[in-house]
């Protein structure tokens, strides 16, 4: 008999529970790969401390406007004994040296791409300047991994109503081809606005079991291909 407790859905999370559980330097001292994940990343300065702060209610969470040039860290925070949200580190200021960036660059990627239980990327982009290199470097290499983004345009508090929505349908317009992968909203972490849309795409991902269903096909097939 199959073993079905890593394949049972738990139930939405508090994210008022959130608690800091680990970080990792590297991709390979990440915690076990098992449960469900779903990251945040954005350059420095896009307002991801702010925005994890603000929806799990706790000032303290992440820490924001962190310095420049310290050493980078991905942290782990744990919402039940299943469930975590990984704050991935963003960069973009000149201190930082270029083989730091290469080496950041290459970690990024790895988790990106190869962990297993990271079930979406929450993207966040300032709402005044979207899809930087670096936002389409996150987005090419989560798509390439066929792996749901959601892009907040954060401190949206900063644009009158009209110029928030034509720069949320201009993103919008460029993400057409990915379908439904990819989706957009308008975000504000001071106003605290935008966060029941988020947390309905948190809720979706962090109790989805269709990618151990998936890879529990695949490892039937493999065992008995003539099934399939
Ligand atoms: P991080 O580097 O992406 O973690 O960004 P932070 O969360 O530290 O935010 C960077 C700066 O933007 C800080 O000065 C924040 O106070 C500010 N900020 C973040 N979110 C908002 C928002 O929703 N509205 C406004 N007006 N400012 C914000």
């Amino acid at each position: 008999m199959s073993d079905t407790s890593a394949t049972t859905a738990p139930p939405a999370p508090n994210y008022r529970k959130a608690a800091f559980f680990t970080s990792a330097s590297k991709f390979s001292q990440c915690p076990p790969d098992e449960g469900w994940e779903v990251a945040f990343a954005g350059r420095s300065n896009a307002g991801k401390s702010s925005a994890i702060n603000s929806l799990t209610g706790n000032s303290k969470l992440a820490r924001t406007s962190r310095t420049p040039g310290r050493t980078q860290l991905i942290n782990f925070f744990e919402l039940s004994a299943s469930q975590r949200l990984v704050d991935l580190p963003g960069y973009g200021y000149a201190k930082v040296p270029v083989s730091v960036k290469r080496e950041w660059t290459k970690q990024l990627e790895n988790y990106l791409q190869k962990r297993e239980c990271l079930r979406g990327l929450i993207l966040l982009m300032d709402v005044r300047h979207p899809m930087q290199p670096f936002d389409q470097q996150m987005l090419n290499w989560a798509l390439e991994a066929s792996m749901p983004v959601h892009i907040l345009l954060t401190k949206a508090d900063k644009l009158k109503k009209g110029p928030a929505g034509s720069s949320l349908l201009g993103v919008r317009k460029q993400l057409k081809p990915h379908g439904e992968l990819v989706t957009v909203q308008l975000f504000s972490a001071l106003k605290h606005t935008g966060h029941e849309e988020v947390f309905k795409v948190l809720n979706a991902w962090l109790t989805d079991a269709s990618v151990y269903e998936d890879q529990e096909v695949a490892a039937a097939e493999e065992k008995n291909p003539a099934a399939s």
